[in-house]
Order: structure tokens, then sequence, then C-alpha cells
């Protein structure tokens, strides 16, 4: 569906919105030096294309304005409010919920064409780390797809504007990611609808912190299971056989595969879980020529902190006890992924990149 107007984003029963928003031209791939996006099965043999060549054969690089250098550590603010009123949100939280609302990069990311052309589907992407990485892909050049549960719908709406407004295709598929037979249809919807799949972003997460093993029941064992491992197990299954050479899996782990909290036992469990079916895959798929790989994140700003996945009386210092003093905000992560999902990242797989403010991880 062609649209002209953003009051008309909907769910994907109405199936996929075509770009019409303005402010967002692919950077040409002369310009970025590097070989086209849609150039998957381009040539790549030393000097004959791609980035190899001799320094004569190098592109003239732009001028580029310098940058300010900038306090990392006051980048943003740390959170502050009444430790008397920790916001508490219901599962599994709303970006709208949140004060301070979390920064998605939107006044920042600037995208140079590092993924023109790529079709991407992203679970979790209607809020959080998920929204920013959907923006950051978007502003890039590439189509998106989002997943997300049917009571997020506001948090979907605000991400489908977002990558409209960058001139790119968005198609949003609600759904619970705790269905085999869901998992099997999400992925060739998306496929259907962006007309290809090129990356997928393992990011959906449930995380609810509890004292003991004692208070942790057989029900929200399963859920935070089937939700973080199965899922992504399901998932990944159903979308290999639909990517090409050069495209990428990208999974969410967490800095808590390498520090182990006591709260978040089940939790815990799952990421160490994902940094290994990380490592396993990207052998298994090496010689298909698709990389695999996982981003840690530390203590992040996002809807799943206050609805559950932190202890209450934690709120009101999340990440003030990191060497950096604060939370990292998801507009702060979501370079990693473009880095992982671009072609310059083509020797990297099987990798894990932490983004922690020092508070440990890879
Ligand atoms: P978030 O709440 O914004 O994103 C999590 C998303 O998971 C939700 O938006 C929801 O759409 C999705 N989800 C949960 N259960 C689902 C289900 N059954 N079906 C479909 N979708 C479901 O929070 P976030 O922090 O951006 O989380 C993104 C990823 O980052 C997760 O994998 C999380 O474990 C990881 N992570 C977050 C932090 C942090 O501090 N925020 C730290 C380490 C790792
Ligand atoms: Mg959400």
């Amino acid at each position: 569906m062609l649209i002209d107007d953003e009051s008309k984003i909907a769910p994907s029963q109405a199936g996929e919105l075509d770009c019409v928003g303005a402010g967002f031209a692919a950077a040409p791939s002369s310009l970025t030096g590097m070989p086209s996006a849609t150039g998957a099965t381009a040539d790549r043999t030393p000097g004959t294309s791609g980035r190899s060549g001799t320094l004569a054969e190098s592109p003239a690089q732009p001028e580029q304005p310098a940058q300010a250098l900038q306090d990392p550590r006051k980048a943003y603010a740390a959170p502050s409010y009444p430790p008397s009123s920790p916001q508490q949100n219901p599962w599994p939280g709303l970006t709208s919920l949140m004060d301070p609302r979390p920064d998605h990069g939107e006044t920042s990311y600037v995208g140079s064409g590092r993924l023109a052309g790529r079709k991407a589907l992203i679970t979790g992407g209607d809020s959080g780390i998920g929204h920013a990485v959907a923006l950051a892909f978007a502003r890039e050049g590439a189509d998106i797809c989002i997943n997300y549960l049917p009571v997020e719908e506001s948090d979907a709406q605000e991400v489908a504007k977002q990558v409209l407004a960058a001139g790119r295709k968005v198609v949003l598929i609600p759904g619970d990611i705790r269905s085999e037979s869901f998992c099997e249809q999400l992925v060739s919807q998306a496929a259907r609808e962006l007309g290809g799949l090129d990356i997928v972003v393992n990011n959906a997460a449930k995380q609810q912190a509890q004292k003991t093993i004692l208070d942790i029941t057989t029900e929200q064992f399963d859920q935070t299971m089937k939700t973080n491992l199965y899922a992504m197990f399901w998932i990944t299954k159903a979308a290999v056989p639909l990517m090409e050479t050069g495209a990428c899996i990208i999974n969410t782990a967490s800095v808590v595969a390498y520090e182990t909290p006591a709260s978040l036992l089940d939790y815990t469990a799952t990421k160490g879980a994902i940094v290994a079916f990380t490592k396993s895959l990207a052998k298994q798929l090496a010689e298909k020529g698709i990389r695999v790989n996982a981003v840690a994140p530390g203590p992040y700003w996002t809807p799943l902190q206050p609805s559950g996945g932190q202890p209450a009386e934690k709120m009101p210092t999340f990440g003030q006890d990191t060497p950096m003093g604060r939370p990292g905000q998801p507009g702060e992560i979501s370079p990693i992924y473009v880095l992982l999902a671009s072609n310059e990242s083509s020797y990297t797989t099987g990798a894990v990149f932490g983004s922690t403010g020092a508070g440990g991880g890879p």
C-alpha cells in the first residue's frame, strides 16, 4: 500500500507501507568508498572491486566538518526522580510511560547509506534498543519490519512514522513470538512484504526480576525461555533458508551473561545461551557467507527495566553504579548494530560487542 499520509499507518494486517517520507537520501556508494549495498554478490576479488585496490584508485573523500569532542559521562544526565516514587509500569512497558523519555537517536543519528537497500526484520522493534536500531537502519537506507506485542501498538506507530520520515518502507507485524507457528509466519510475511530478508535482529526479550529461585514460577521460567531462546531459534531457523550470501543475524545478548546478577536467574541463563548460540551458529553459517554476531548491552534506559526488569527499589539509581555513572540511552548502542550489519564488518562473525559503560561484559 503506497501511503501519502502518516495517519494511515496501520499494522500489517493492512500490508506493507511504502516509503514516502522526506529527509533521507541514501549516499551513493562512491561517497562512502563502499561497494554498493545492493551488491551482496558483487565481485570482491582483490584489485577488481570492493574495498581492495591501490591507493591511487581510492575514491576522493568528501570534506567533513570537524566533530566537537563530547564528554561521554555528560552526553546524557542520569535519570532522576524521587526514590519514593520509583516508576513502575505494567509489563511489557511503553515508551510513553517513561520519564525521562529514552533517546533513540531521533535528533542525533545521521545515516550515510551504509545499509542502502537492505531489508531488516527487528523483533522488539517498537521500543528501547529495537526502536533505536530500526531508526538507525532506516536512516542508513534499509527497509524495516518490526515485530512487537499488540499492546505496544502506540510505540510501534511512532517507530513507523520515523522510518517513513527517513524515506524507507516499514512493515508492522504485531504478535507473540512465544508461538512457533507465529514465528514462522512472521519471518515469511516479513520476507514477502519487504521483498527479501538481509538482516535479522533477534532483540525481543522477557526480563522479570525475582529475589530467589523459589520466587520464579514455572510459568515465568517458561515465558522467559520461550521469548528469549525458543523464539530466537524458531525465527532464525525460518530465516536462514531465505537469506542470501552477505546477509547477517544480530542477536541481543546482555552484560548479565558475563556479570551475573542474583535477581535475574532465568533471564541471565538465556543471555548466556544467546552468546553460545551466536558463536556456534556463526561457525555453521560461515560457509554460506552469512555472519552471526551479538551485542551485549549494559544498563540501558528502556521500558524493559521499569516494567519488572529491575526490582522497584533499584530504578531510581539504575545504571549509576557503572564507571560511566549513568545508564546508556538506546541511541548510543544502535551504531554497533549498524556496524555489524554493514559490509565493512565482513570478517566479523561469532563475536559479541559490549556497550556497558565499563560495567563489565565481553
Ligand atoms: P524493550 O522493552 O524496549 O524491548 C523488549 C521488547 O521485547 C518489547 O518491546 C516487546 O516488543 C518484546 N517482547 C517481549 N515479549 C514478547 C513476546 N512474547 N512477543 C513479542 N515481542 C515480545 O527493552 P530493551 O531494553 O530495548 O530490550 C531489547 C533487548 O536488549 C532485549 O533483548 C534485552 O534483554 C536487551 N538488554 C537490555 C538491557 C537494558 O538495560 N535495557 C540490558 C541488556 C540487554
Ligand atoms: Mg516495547
